[in-house]
């Protein structure tokens, strides 16, 4: 136990992580770790009471896929800081361990190297469903397996969800609405996706995901919540991951000129990674009566020119900006309305652009880049 847990208490019969929990006699709480071991954790789990800052949070054991990626890894920090026992699995393709190195030796933390294509065996009381490649370059490189990963990874984590009777929370995302003729995008609004293009095998593999949530939702009355998340960037977004954010970073940071593809009009609203990971847990704790979809993004809207022209600037960057071809399938404009966040939730984002872009470049200039190798080599 760490010298800041204060009090423990073993609470039984109630939701959460000592729901499963029928023994007669209540189980040692000396160690965190100990309470966990034995014939099966979810017979033997208990849930502590932790002193936390000033008040009592139940600690639940809490899975996350694709925990040792961008977004991933700032969740299970964020979970770790406030003592849940974290599960972190992740595959490794598009991320790397050091996004999750400083939390490998706490004792409430764990990582499986997995892929969530294949069928999860755990008991956890929640699940955040992160397992996916993002960025174009590198869902496209095996469009086949990104296609599996949203759904063959939905009905895994889903399938284990409804035996443990776990919540679980989609991270869906803005590409369900394709190339928006609706601005700004509201979560009525059913999207124009191309399903044979480039972009599919994650627009629709995503959609399908979705579809899989409600149906389990409805069918087998799993606990679901699933949020469409808008660009979101931040540190330990990988330097090879291909994204406009962390491309013109590196770019401007190495004296290289700057990547524009297309005329650069096309626009973005960019969501701190920060911003993100309060909303997100506030949705999983939040009533079961509202599952979502909900947007969480930062309506701040932004030309992707105007984007590489404020890195520039922040950077001291020597390079021009250069124009290349537009992929197939770019959206022309995105920007969500977070009506419902703000209704529901009580949200909004709090770091606009050029603060949250300071610390991201920060962050760029504090890593090796020799330490990161490309997940594919479309980046
Ligand atoms: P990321 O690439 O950094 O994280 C994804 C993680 O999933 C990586 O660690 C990767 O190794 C892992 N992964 C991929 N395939 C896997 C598999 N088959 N099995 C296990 N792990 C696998 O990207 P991110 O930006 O952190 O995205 C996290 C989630 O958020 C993704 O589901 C993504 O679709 C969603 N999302 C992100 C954004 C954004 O702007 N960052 C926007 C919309 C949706
Ligand atoms: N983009 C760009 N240069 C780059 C990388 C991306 O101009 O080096 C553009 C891309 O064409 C798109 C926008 O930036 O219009 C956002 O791209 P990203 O891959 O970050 O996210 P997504 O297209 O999925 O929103």
């Amino acid at each position: 136990m760490t010298s800041f847990v204060r009090a423990l208490e073993v609470v039984r019969g109630q939701r959460g992580v000592c729901r499963r929990w029928r023994g007669p006699t209540p189980l040692a709480v000396d160690s965190y770790t100990g309470a966990r071991q034995g014939k099966s954790p979810a017979r033997n789990a208990v849930a502590l009471v932790v002193y936390s800052k000033g008040f009592f949070v139940k600690s639940k054991r809490i899975l996350v896929t694709g925990g040792a990626g961008f977004l991933g890894s700032h969740l299970c920090d964020r979970l770790v800081a406030q003592k849940h026992d974290v599960i972190c699995l992740d595959n490794l393709f598009t991320s790397q361990k050091i996004n999750i190195q400083h939390l490998l030796g706490k004792s409430n933390f764990e990582f499986i190297r997995h892929d969530v294509t294949h069928p999860l065996w755990l008991e956890v009381d929640e699940i955040y469903n992160a397992a996916c490649p993002a960025a174009p370059g590198h869902y496209q490189f095996n469009p086949i397996k990104t296609m599996k990963t949203s759904v063959m990874g939905a009905i895994n984590v889903l399938g284990m969800a409804k035996r443990c009777k776990a919540k679980v929370l989609q991270f869906s995302t803005s590409e369900v609405y394709g190339d928006p003729e609706v601005h700004p995008q509201p979560e009525s609004y059913r999207g124009s996706v191309n399903p044979i293009g480039t972009r599919a095998c994650y627009d629709e593999g995503k959609r399908a995901a979705e579809t899989l949530f409600f149906d389990y939702h409805r069918s087998n009355k799993v606990n679901i919540r699933v949020v469409r998340i808008f660009n979101t960037y931040g540190p330990r977004m990988h330097p090879y991951d291909g994204r406009v954010v962390s491309n013109f970073i590196r770019q401007a940071l190495a004296g290289e000129d700057i990547t524009i593809f297309g005329d650069g009009s096309q626009t973005r609203s960019f969501c701190y990674c920060d911003d993100l990971v309060d909303v997100i847990i506030a949705m999983m704790n939040g009533p079961d009566s509202f599952v979502g979809p909900v947007n969480i993004g930062n309506p701040g809207e932004f030309t992707i020119k105007q984007l590489a022209e404020m890195v520039l600037e922040l950077v001291g960057g020597k390079g021009k900006l250069v124009y290349k071809p537009l992929p197939s399938d770019d959206p022309m404009q995105r920007k969500p309305d977070i009506t419902l966040a703000k209704t529901k939730l009580g949200w909004e984002p709090k770091v606009q652009l050029r603060e949250g872009l300071q610390k991201t470049i920060a962050y760029f200039k504090s890593v090796n880049m020799d330490d990161f190798r490309a997940p594919t080599p479309n980046y």
